[in-house]
This record gives structure tokens, C-alpha cells and sequence, in this order.
């Protein structure tokens, strides 16, 4: 080899030095391939199945009761080896594993993630009639790009609360047998004057109208009762027995109809409604149900109302996350204050995957990329830090051997460029508890949108690394 001057060699010594990157395919062996694809599998049924945070509680409620886990009830005395779960309003879940070792000293560990994700919901009095088209009016949920959720078919999921306290179960739109519904855009001929608006403004909250129905109750008799609106009332009366009123206990959604696909000619990626955070919340799920070892007393907490603040009784900042370590301690006679300081936390939540299609809004060194593994995010939050736990080094460093220890690929980033945006996780509830607590989760491309793309090799990264986290 001619070297020039100015040349210089990079040894390996030089390259050891260096902090690079790991593409999980670009290294998987044949066995880790054929993982890394069947995992995706089951974790696309579940999606399909779990688009909502009481679909996805009964889901999780169910695999549990089949593990052999017991309800969790206050007052009950836990032993080593019990697994209990908690299931909070159908829409928050607790399953806990205890293990052998004092919790006292050893604390607990933690995996925290949600299962709600950004969707349209139905306002209390939604029913209206307007020339000729009755529609539904509709309040957001979580944080949507509202342009992005025209023109697509929506299902409509949740349940009604009848007078009599009888609850109506509702998941229309998902099977070829039901309808969807629907929430119109303008046509590229007409949108001249929608156009030069901003792209936040184009649709406007209350533009969010859904589309229920076209045909006027011909049976009425008289001509003014002749309206779609009342067509409508009667289905839903002879369908499932609600009334125009039972609308104002009922919890409604309207959530993308699409199904979970793989994405590319080579499949390395999924597409799918709400892997923020369905994606981490299963790969949790499924890491405690599949973990054999018994030394850590294991909780995973699948959260709901993240998209909105972690507000309420189902809401990561609920006193029952405390209520249920306090109940733990009270079995074993300990300190909760011990074991909560001697606890660790994964919060598990998505995060902003590089996107070669938007790369200004990231900094390339401290992004997360498709396919490199679990991403951490030591801090979140925005305009300098504000509003993130900021875990400590001694924490990342904890799991930095940890994951090493068990051949865990990860990453690390930020969530987009300093002063581009920002956004917040769940992790700073539990951080506040005097738990170590840091971000991990799965790098997402288009986050929020009714379909958002997911490498199957980070699933499975992700999964691992609970596995390394719990054992
Ligand atoms: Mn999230
Ligand atoms: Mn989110």
C-alpha cells in the first residue's frame, strides 16, 4: 500500500476508540433473523387487536390470567414467587413478579410504557345533521397533525354506558362486515384558498367532523322526522339498544381501520396504528411473561393517558403506582422509601426515528436510526432540558454494561434537533418517586400519524433488552 503524506492509518486500536453505531441486520446471524421476523408476527396480531388502552388491557389481562397470574387485591399478603396483576379500569395495567431477593435492597425493577395513543373522539352530544349528511362532532385526543387524519377509513371503538349501568361494548370498522366511517378533505380543485393557509391550520379541530350516515328515516310520519340524523338513531337503537343520551356516557373513539403490514421489499419494517406505545408496552408484556429467572421483583406497568398529560386514575401520575409499592412493602415489612431508592426504571416509550425524507429537524450524531436497536433518550423535554428527569450517568452506565453483558443493541439520541420541538414521556412521574428512571424505547417514523413505521429489529432489541433488564 502507497501511503501519500498527510495519509494516516486507522488502526484498530484507533477504531476501538471510536463510538459507532450497530445496524442489528447488518450483523444478525440466520437464527436471529428468523426471531427478529417471528416476534414481529405475534406483535402485528396484537396491534391489530389492541387499539385502544381497553383493548389492550384485556389483551394483557388475558395473556396474564393464562401465565397464571392471580388479581392483585388490597390487603392481600404477597410471598415470594406470587405473580399478581391489577387490572385499574380496564384501562391501566400492573403485572407484578416477586422475587427472591429483599426488596428492601434490591428494590424493584421497573419497565413503564402506555397503551394509549392519539385518536379522535366522539364529544358527549356528537349526533347532528347537516344538508342532507348526518355527522359526528369529535374532540382529539393526544397530540395530531389533524390533516393527516382526512380521508382515511376510521373505525370507531370503545363503549357506551347505558341508564341501567349496562355497558355496550362498540368495535365497528374492523371486519368486512361493518362499516367505516370517514372525516372529508377538500379535492385538489377546489383547494386553492386551503392552500395557502398553514399546514396546522388547513383543518381546524372542529373541521373534524365524522361522516355517519345518507339516508333519511323514510318510516316517519311526518315530514320533518324524515331526517338522516333519526335514520341514524334508529340503527343505533336497534343494534345496540343506546339512545341519542346514552352518548353522554360513553367513551367513543375514532382510530385508523387499517391493518398492521410489513413495510418494504424486504419486509424489515411494520406499519401499523399506535406502536407509540403499543410496540414497547408489548415487547414488556411479553419479556416478564417470558423470563424464567426469580431473583427481581419485576413490575410492569402499562400506563394510559400519557397522549394527555399521564392525568387521572389510569394516568401515570395516579397515587396507585405508590398505593401498590407500599402494598408490596407492607407483605415483606420494609421501608417503601428503601425500596423505591433502590429501584430502577425503564420508562419505556417511543422515540423519533431518523427520517432521510426530514433530515433538518434532527442533529445526525444524536439521533436514533431505523434498525440500530432500542433507543435511550437520557433526557427528553424542550427549550434546554426543561421538563425532562435527565437520568445520571451512573444509571446509563448501569445499563450500558448491562446490555453488553447480554449482546442488547442499543442507541442513544434526542428527540430531534436543540430547540426544534421536544415532547415528554411518563419517565419524569416515576424519576420524582426517587426512582432511577431512564427512556428507552423503539425508534418511530411519522410518530402521531394514523400510520406509523417501526423496524422489526428493534422490537426485538427492545424485548431482549427487558429480558436483560429483569433476569
Ligand atoms: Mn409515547
Ligand atoms: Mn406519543
Amino acid at each position: 500500500m502507497n501511503l501519500n503524506k498527510g495519509d494516516f492509518i486507522v488502526s484498530d486500536l484507533v477504531k476501538n476508540l471510536m463510538y459507532k453505531r450497530t445496524n442489528v441486520y447488518e450483523q444478525a446471524d440466520e437464527k436471529l433473523m428468523t426471531s427478529i421476523f417471528e416476534f414481529a408476527e405475534d406483535y402485528k396480531e396484537f396491534l391489530d387487536s389492541s387499539k385502544t388502552e381497553r383493548e389492550a388491557c384485556e389483551y394483557v389481562v388475558n395473556a396474564a390470567k393464562e401465565q397464571g397470574y392471580q388479581p392483585f387485591e388490597f390487603g392481600m399478603q404477597l410471598k415470594p414467587g406470587d405473580r399478581i396483576y391489577y387490572n385499574n379500569r380496564g384501562k391501566n395495567v400492573y403485572l407484578i413478579k416477586i422475587g427472591e431477593e429483599n426488596i428492601a435492597k434490591d428494590g424493584i425493577r421497573i419497565v413503564a410504557s402506555h397503551i394509549d395513543s392519539p385518536r379522535i373522539d366522539l364529544k358527549q352530544v356528537p349526533l347532528y345533521e347537516s344538508d342532507g349528511i348526518a355527522l359526528g362532532k369529535t374532540h382529539y385526543y393526544g397530540g395530531l397533525r389533524k390533516y393527516q387524519w382526512t380521508a382515511i377509513p376510521l373505525a370507531l371503538h370503545g363503549v357506551v354506558v347505558r341508564m341501567d349501568g349496562s355497558v355496550v361494548p362498540v368495535k365497528i370498522g374492523e371486519d368486512a362486515n361493518t362499516p367505516a366511517f370517514y372525516i372529508s378533505d377538500l379535492l385538489p380543485h377546489l383547494s386553492a384558498k386551503q392552500n395557502r393557509k398553514a399546514l396546522s391550520e388547513a383543518i381546524g379541530g372542529e373541521d373534524l367532523n365524522i361522516w355517519f350516515g345518507n339516508i333519511p328515516y323514510q318510516a316517519a310520519e311526518n315530514k320533518e322526522d324524515k331526517t338522516v340524523k333519526n335514520n341514524i338513531l334508529k340503527i343505533l337503537n336497534e343494534q345496540y339498544r343506546i339512545t341519542e343520551a346514552d352518548f353522554l356516557s360513553a367513551e367513543l373513539s375514532l382510530v385508523p381501520a387499517f391493518k398492521a403490514m410489513d413495510i418494504g421489499f424486504d419486509r424489515a419494517l411494520v406499519g401499523g396504528y399506535g406502536h407509540d406505545d403499543r410496540v414497547c408496552s408489548y415487547a414488556a408484556q411479553k419479556a416478564i411473561f417470558d423470563e424464567a429467572s426469580d431473583s427481581h421483583t419485576v413490575m410492569v406497568i402499562l400506563a394510559d393517558k400519557e397522549e394527555i398529560g399521564s392525568e387521572g386514575p389510569t394516568g401515570m401520575q395516579s397515587a396507585l403506582f405508590t398505593d401498590l409499592v407500599d402494598a408490596l412493602c407492607d407483605s415483606f415489612g420494609v421501608s417503601s422509601a428503601a425500596v423505591r431508592a433502590n429501584s430502577k426504571c425503564i420508562s419505556a416509550d417511543v422515540t423519533a426515528a431518523y427520517d432521510p425524507n426530514f433530515p433538518d429537524v434532527c442533529e445526525k450524531e444524536n439521533s436514533v436510526y431505523l434498525s440500530c436497536g432500542a433507543g435511550m433518550m437520557k433526557f427528553t423535554g424542550a427549550r434546554g432540558k426543561s421538563g425532562s428527569n435527565d437520568a445520571d450517568a451512573e444509571y446509563v452506565g448501569f445499563l450500558r454494561r448491562l446490555f453488553d453483558e447480554y449482546g442488547v443493541i442499543w442507541q442513544t439520541g434526542e428527540l430531534g434537533k436543540v430547540d426544534a420541538g421536544g415532547g415528554g414521556t411518563i419517565a419524569k412521574y416515576i424519576a420524582n418517586l426517587n426512582i432511577d428512571t431512564v427512556d428507552l424505547g423503539v425508534p418511530v417514523i411519522s410518530m402521531h400519524s394514523p400510520y406509523e413505521v417501526i423496524s422489526k429489529a428493534d422490537l426485538y432489541e427492545m424485548y431482549l433488552a427487558f429480558r436483560a433488564f429483569i433476569q
